[in-house]
């Protein structure tokens, strides 16, 4: 019989985690989602979602709050039903299955670990349903936590561990099964910042040595950049691109992606036809006339504006070998962030950032600074958010 979403769920958060299932094969299966959709009422939180994820590969679905990510990923676990489309793990179509049949395994973003049993029980908790004897059962946590390098925790109970600590564990009791499929529902957020950036290449270090397909939430561009091998960006219940880290980055195909993807993000500029006239030295309107007429909006990324200095040279080692005209610009903040700095320049369309590696000398006495871009390094809009150049 298939299995309520209500049911699920509290299988999943309420009688403890979600334990899901039997032992896979080791390795991963691919998993395809078809025109996967869920309606809530009125309301359509996912639109007709396709997209192939291959056998051990990581797929991030990375978007704004409310996109619907968590609802496509509890879709494939089975622990939300489907209103439309499929899903389909290796050849076989699960979207009726319940979730234990699925042989997948998902970690929580609150990691939903048995606060009265201990590290051991909670790893050994989803291998009862297994076939595993109690010696190969301990015999699997014991090789699980040397992994994951939890082995002196393993008779401590959650209350008394780290956030960290508690990531492993909850990490450890998903793949202790050896699922084929690992779901993973913003597993870092409730990590201080230092200890994220640390934990997801571990990570991904691990997803790799044991080569299961993943699918992973974030609303965090970042994360996903490092850690994905193709990043699945979500809009309004809709997949808008797939593609490589450097892919979706470089060739965004909206202005939606080219705004959700980088920190600072993307500038974007109006190019209105006042501004392409506007008969001045300003560094918008010289923007907006470098793109076609039909645009609505130029982009440049902060990296791709540069530091004049008063001898006319580009500052710092970074400079394209073209550049257009160089522009006089008010500095309004100088931000160090690290080994560069940002700065915010004002114009009449508004802000724009530049990322710098230095700034000049002589900007610490004046706000002002000549500004240069790379001519080849602009994008362009039009009406919809397409992409035009
Ligand atoms: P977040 O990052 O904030 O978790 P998300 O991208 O994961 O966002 P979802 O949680 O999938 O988004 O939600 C997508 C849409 O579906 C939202 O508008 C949400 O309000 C709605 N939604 C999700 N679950 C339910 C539910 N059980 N009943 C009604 N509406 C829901």
């Amino acid at each position: 019989m298939h299995e309520t979403a209500s049911d699920a769920e509290t299988t999943a958060r309420d009688d403890g985690p979600y334990d899901g299932t039997v032992v896979g094969e080791t390795g991963g299966e691919t998993v395809t989602l078809s025109s996967l959709t869920k309606r809530f009422g009125d309301e359509t939180a996912v639109d007709g979602v396709s997209l192939p994820v291959e056998a051990g590969e990581l797929v991030v679905l990375l978007g704004p709050s409310g996109c619907g990510k968590t609802t496509t990923l509890r879709m494939i676990a089975g622990l939300e039903s489907v209103t439309d489309g499929s899903v389909a793990i290796g050849d076989t179509d699960v979207s009726e299955e319940p979730p234990q049949d699925r042989d997948v395994a998902m970690v929580f973003q609150n990691y939903a670990l048995y606060p009265h049993k201990t590290v051991r029980q909670n790893i050994r908790f989803p291998l009862r349903k297994t076939d595993l004897s109690d010696a190969e059962q301990t015999e699997r946590i014991e090789s699980t936590a040397a992994l994951l390098d939890i082995t002196d925790l393993l008779e401590k109970e959650p209350a008394a561990l780290s956030g960290g600590q508690r990531q492993r564990v909850a990490i450890g009791r998903a793949i202790a099964r050896e699922p084929s499929v690992l779901l993973m529902d913003e597993p870092l957020s409730n990590l201080d910042a230092k200890l994220r950036v640390r934990t997801r290449s571990e990570l991904r270090s691990l997803q790799q040595r044991l080569g299961i397909t993943t699918v992973y939430v974030t609303h965090d561009q970042e994360e996903a950049m490092s850690i994905a091998d193709r990043i699945a960006i979500m809009n309004d219940g809709e997949i808008e691109q797939v593609g490589t880290p450097e892919e979706v980055y470089e060739d965004p195909t909206s202005a939606f992606i080219a705004d959700f993807l980088g920190d600072p993000s993307m500038n974007l500029l109006p190019t209105d036809a006042a501004r392409r006239s506007a008969d001045d030295d300003a560094l918008d309107a010289a923007l907006a006339a470098a793109v076609p007429d039909e645009a609505r909006r130029v982009g440049v990324r902060p990296e791709n504006l540069y530091l004049v200095d008063d001898a006319g040279s580009v500052v710092g080692p970074d400079g394209p070998e073209t550049t257009a005209a160089v522009h006089d610009c008010e500095v309004t903040v100088v931000e160090p962030i690290g080994r560069a700095y940002e700065l915010t320049l004002s114009t009449p369309s508004g802000p724009v950032v530049v990322r710098a590696r230095t700034v000049p000398d002589e900007l610490r006495g004046e706000p002002r600074i000549g500004v240069t871009y790379d001519p080849d390094a602009l994008y362009a809009f039009d009406e919809d958010g397409g992409r035009i150049r």
